[in-house]
């Protein structure tokens, strides 16, 4: 039986980072991956040009930006925080360009080139990389893991590193495995949910609005009447309903929601108040009074969107608009300030950015990453109960959490 002294299971951002810091630090690692390719997550990441951070170099910002759990990451940025992501990659070569939104991405515009340079960090701290091999369960005895079960062989090392993602998109390999195993182990798992993830909308006419993209505007979630989140900035139509930063951005919230009806009100005018697009709409009734209708839109909304809103007001496409009534007015402005849309469900794992949900922070020791339950077991990334917006910081969390854990692993006792 081959013997380890750390071994890394799942070969994503979070494994790489810790099989490469626990070896640095003197350890004896294996990296086991069940794909023929290391990272094939990462090299979808940013739509294959990977953000690989987020600029926002204030700690206690950061840890904001993952909710009244995010304070969890304390330690884990201490020891390699967002300016040592950006050193780690620099320093290997990669030139790093910040785009809209402190978003840091590679200059070359390639997620290829990060898995390249992660590659040669595994390659220079001399971790043993086991490709095609598909962890299939941790042997405990007690409080210790006394190996592991690969496909067709078995494993034993002193401290066991898990770093198998979450659900979303199954098909790069994160299927949930460590999910599993985690709950056989005595841990208590937090339910997850697809996060960061399109919406399906109920009305089947956004079909017809398919590509259509959305900036500078602002989208409230309603329930009952009340304003429950809201956002402002870019948003798409998709041909079953709705994706964008935005929208991503609130799927966590309108997933708890979603037990009642749940309503999306699109302003697609966030700079006017009412009465000021109400004196606008009024000008160009005014400077097109012959024009029919459905002829005097474009100055107002993109053309994708003009037929739904026509058709939605209720207006005679061919009315002369300088006969259009006060009512049909309001109408109008009431579409244009409160698009309704009504939810049917968050879109699947399989379209879902991150999963939200798994290894409750309670069970894992914040300055160690090291399991509460099982004395020699780690766990590092997506698996843990944390998940951040878009922009780069749910790659921090990886970079982080597996630094911390890998070196951990190869200090502790
Ligand atoms: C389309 C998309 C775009 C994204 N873009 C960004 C972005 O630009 N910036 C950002 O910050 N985040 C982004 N994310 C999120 C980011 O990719 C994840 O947070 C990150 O990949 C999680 O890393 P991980 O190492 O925890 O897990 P993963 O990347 O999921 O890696 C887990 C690895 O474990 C392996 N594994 C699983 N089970 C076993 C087993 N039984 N045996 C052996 N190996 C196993 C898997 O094959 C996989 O390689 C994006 C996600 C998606 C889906």
């Amino acid at each position: 039986m081959m013997k380890y002294g750390v071994a890394v299971i799942g070969a994503g951002p979070a494994g790489i980072i810790a099989a490469g810091r626990a070896a640095q630090c003197g350890a004896r690692v294996a990296l086991i991956e069940k794909n023929a390719q290391l990272g094939r997550k990462l090299l979808l990441t940013g739509k294959g040009r990977c953000n690989i951070t987020q600029a926002e170099y204030d700690m206690s910002r950061f840890v904001a930006a993952f909710g009244k759990n995010g304070k969890f990451l304390y330690y884990a940025l201490n020891r390699f925080g967002v300016e040592d992501t950006v050193k780690f990659f620099q320093q290997r070569g990669l030139a790093i360009k910040l785009e809209r939104g402190n978003r840091l991405f590679p200059a070359s515009g390639l997620a290829m080139d990060v898995l390249h340079i992660l590659t040669e960090f595994l390659s220079e701290t001399g971790v043993r990389i086991l490709k095609n091999n598909t962890v299939k369960r941790l042997v405990k005895n007690e409080r210790q893991i006394k190996s592991i079960k690969l496909s067709s062989t078995e494993l034993t090392a002193d401290k066991y590193i898990v770093c198998t993602g979450g659900l979303s998109y199954p098909t790069t390999g994160s299927a949930g495995d460590g999910f599993l195993w985690a709950e056989s182990l005595g841990h208590k798992l937090i339910q997850h949910q697809p996060a960061l993830v399109p919406l399906i909308i109920k009305e089947k006419w956004v079909k017809e609005l398919q590509g259509l993209s959305l900036k500078n505007v602002n989208i409230s979630v309603y329930q009952n009447n009340k304003k429950q989140t809201e956002r402002f900035g870019e948003a798409l139509f998709t041909h079953q309903g709705m994706s964008g930063p935005i929208i991503l951005d609130m799927s966590k919230t309108i997933g708890k929601l979603l037990k009642q009806p749940v309503e999306l009100r699109i302003d697609f005018k966030p700079a006017l108040e009412y009465k000021q697009l109400d004196d606008r709409i009024r000008r160009d009734i005014q400077e097109n009074r012959c024009k029919m209708f459905k002829n005097s839109l474009d100055r107002l909304l993109p053309q994708k969107l003009i037929p739904i809103i026509i058709r939605l007001s209720g207006i005679e496409p061919d009315k002369k608009t300088g006969n259009l009534t006060k009512k049909e007015r309001k109408r109008l402005l009431q579409l244009l300030k409160q698009f309704t849309l009504h939810i049917k469900k968050l879109d699947s794992f399989e379209k879902a950015v991150i999963t939200a949900g798994g290894i409750p922070l309670k069970e894992i020791n914040p300055q160690t990453m090291r399991s509460r339950i099982i004395d020699n077991l780690y766990f590092a990334g997506e698996i843990i109960d944390l998940d951040g917006p878009t922009g780069g910081y749910n790659l921090q969390l990886c970079w982080s959490t597996g630094y911390l854990a890998g070196e951990s692993a190869a200090y502790c006792k």
